[in-house]
Formats: C-alpha cells, structure tokens, sequence
C-alpha cells in the first residue's frame, strides 16, 4: 500500500534539503519554550496549568459519542508502553534484570564497517522489523539540536562522533483517526508514541550492540520535522506537520543520533509547498484557527513556542493546546483534513468500533 502512494507521486530525489532557512533568525531551539513545558512555567499564558483532564471527566459523564468511558479507556490504554517504559528513551544502554546469555562486555567493541551503505539497509532493515513503517538517515544538522533538554534543562552538547541521525515514522491508522477530534482519534496518536517508545528502544540497543553509540528521542532533543526532511521522508506542509508520500502528515516521528556509519539518503520534493499555497484545507477545518491562511509563508512569527528562521506557514501552539483542553483530548484535524493523508471523510465511533 505504502509503495502504491509513492507511486501515486511525482517524487523527485533531491541534493539539497527543502525548507529554506534565515540565518540571522535562526537559532537552537530553547525547551523552556516547548508548550508542553510552558503549561508549567509561562504565567502569563492563559495555558498555564491548565489541562485537559476537567473537560475529559465531563465527557465521560455526559457519553457524547467519541468522548464515552469506553473511548477514553481505549485512550489512555494506547499511552500505556510510552508512559510506562521510562527507558525506552534511555541514553545509555537499556539494563537487564538478568546478564545476557552472551555476558555483558561482547557488544563493547566496535564492529569493523567497511561499507556504510551496506550498514544502511541493515540498520534499515532492523527499523522496519522493530515495527517503523518509515526510516530515513541523515547526516546530522546540529542547527536543529535544541539547546537543552526538555525535562532536566541541561544542554544537549552531543559529542563530534554522533554525525548521523536515523528518522522513525509510524502511521497513525486512518479509521481512528477520522474520528478527529475524539478520544478515539487520540488513541491513534498516542499508540504512535507507545510504538515510538517500542522501536526506537529496540533500534538503539541493536546499534548499541554494533558498539557504536545510540540517543533515541522521542519530541524532545531536536527539532522532528526538519530532521526528517533532511532524511528524505517528506516535506514541511502548512499545518506545520511533516507530509510524507505514503501517508501524508498521518505520521508520528522518532529519531536516534548515532555515531553509526551510514549512508544518507537524499531529501526529496514532490511538490507541497505548491499545493499548500492553494489547499488550505487544514487551515479551514482547525477548531481553534491556530493555521495561517496566508497566500505567502514567513521567516519569523511571534509565536512563543515556534521555533524560527525556517520560511514556513507558522502554527500558533497556544491556541491549538487550549483547543485541546476545551476539547478535553488533542486533536487532529488538520491531519485528516489534508489530502495527502487520504483518509474517509468524519467516521463516526459507531462505525469506528463496528470495524473489526
Ligand atoms: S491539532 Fe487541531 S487545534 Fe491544533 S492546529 Fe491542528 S486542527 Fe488546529
Ligand atoms: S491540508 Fe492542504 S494546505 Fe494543509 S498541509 Fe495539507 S496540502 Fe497543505
């Protein structure tokens, strides 16, 4: 199915990477800016603190269809392996409760790789067997690093061996989605996060067992899109969300910076920003109107948790979070309204748990 959609696209390989970048304006991102950090330090938000569980309790009291016990049961299920597994984004090495049957020091030196592209379509390999449905591998743009990480605040200061980054995509399944934006539609979202936990772990101990150096990260450590971008998956739509051939933005992201080496696919371009200029569907079916409907994109915006300098539609964050609260579970919308994600028009949670 997923060659079919590229099939179905005019995608042409490119040398040099997509977006289009304003030095002067660009700058690593700062973490205290993530939205999901500044519900718990920006005060003059009106965001802060605030959450979605007061609106999801009434949901649930009030059975509206999408948003009953059996939806959000089926929600917070799917977050089960992400918010569980602590690990899995672990930047050392995952521990065993018991030593392995091979001991512990025989992943310890490095194995010899004369063939990096060889390397590649293992390393390839072993991402699509964990359960990605898409990878990519870039050289790494330390542009797109943040400055520091998004729970503790130190700086990310990789080291100079960490030179390539391996991008993850998970398609979020089309049905739920649909649902867009019910609980159910959320459940989609965060089994890509607990999938995302399960691949990306297993993917950096397979490299860490090479002996070669392994930082899996989920949305924290750098900047997803751009990242992906350079990794060839896809394209910067106006939503603000990586549009890839095979499923459009329906996709979740997760990468591993690596001391690998690897051969680095090429970025491609299969014509988005030219339909992005025109559609504007997403922009028109957001709820909190948090997507420019602007003929032309920009350098800069002065939305706090944007990161700037990149020439993109820019996506205002505090609007679309507080959506999410009055809502009381996130949103995808502007996922299900875009064309490249090819999904049926609104399915209703009737329809989605008749579905077998
Ligand atoms: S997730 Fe929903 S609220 Fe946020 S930008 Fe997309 S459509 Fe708008
Ligand atoms: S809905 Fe249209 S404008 Fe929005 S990202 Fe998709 S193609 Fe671009």
């Amino acid at each position: 199915m997923a060659e079919e959609r590229r099939k179905f696209h005019n995608i042409q390989k490119v040398d040099i990477h997509t977006y289009k970048i304003n030095k002067k304006k660009l700058k690593r991102f700062d973490s205290h800016l993530m939205i999901f950090n500044r519900i718990l330090l920006d005060e003059n938000w009106s965001g802060y603190k605030r959450s979605e569980r007061e609106k999801a309790l009434k949901n649930i009291k009030s059975k509206a269809e999408g948003y009953s016990r059996i939806d959000y049961a089926l929600s917070e299920a799917a977050w089960t392996l992400h918010d569980v597994w602590l690990d899995a984004f672990k930047q050392d090495r995952i521990s065993r409760p018991q030593e392995s049957i091979l001991g512990s020091d025989w992943y310890k030196d490095e194995l010899k790789i004369k063939d990096s592209s060889k390397m590649s379509i293992n390393l390839k390999k072993a991402a699509k067997f964990f359960g990605a449905d898409l990878v990519g591998i870039a050289k790494l743009n330390r542009d797109w690093l943040f400055k520091n990480w998004g729970y503790s605040f130190e700086p990310i200061n990789f080291k100079k061996t960490i030179k390539n980054v391996i991008v993850l995509g998970y398609e979020m399944e089309e049905i739920g989605l649909s649902t867009s934006p019910t609980a159910i539609a959320g459940s989609v979202t965060a089994l890509g996060y607990s999938r995302s936990a399960f691949t990306t772990a297993c993917l950096s101990e397979f490299i860490r067992n090479l002996g070669y150096e392994a930082y899996p990260a989920c949305n924290d450590a750098g900047l997803s899109i751009p990242l992906a971008i350079d990794a060839g998956l896809g394209q910067l739509g106006r939503n603000g969300l990586l549009i890839t051939p095979e499923y459009g933005p329906r996709v979740q992201l997760s990468k591993i910076f690596t001391s690998l080496p690897l051969e680095p696919d090429k970025p491609i371009d299969f014509g988005v920003e030219k339909t992005c200029r025109i559609c504007r569907r997403c922009a028109k079916s957001c709820k909190a109107n948090a997507i420019s409907l602007d003929e032309e994109p920009t350098y800069s915006s002065d939305y706090k948790s944007s990161s700037q300098g990149t020439l993109k539609w820019y996506v205002d964050g505090e609007k679309c979070y507080e959506f999410w609260c009055d809502n009381g579970t996130d949103c995808s919308d502007c996922i299900v309204s875009c064309p490249y994600s090819a999904t049926p028009v609104h399915v209703t949670s009737e329809e989605f748990w008749k579905k077998i």
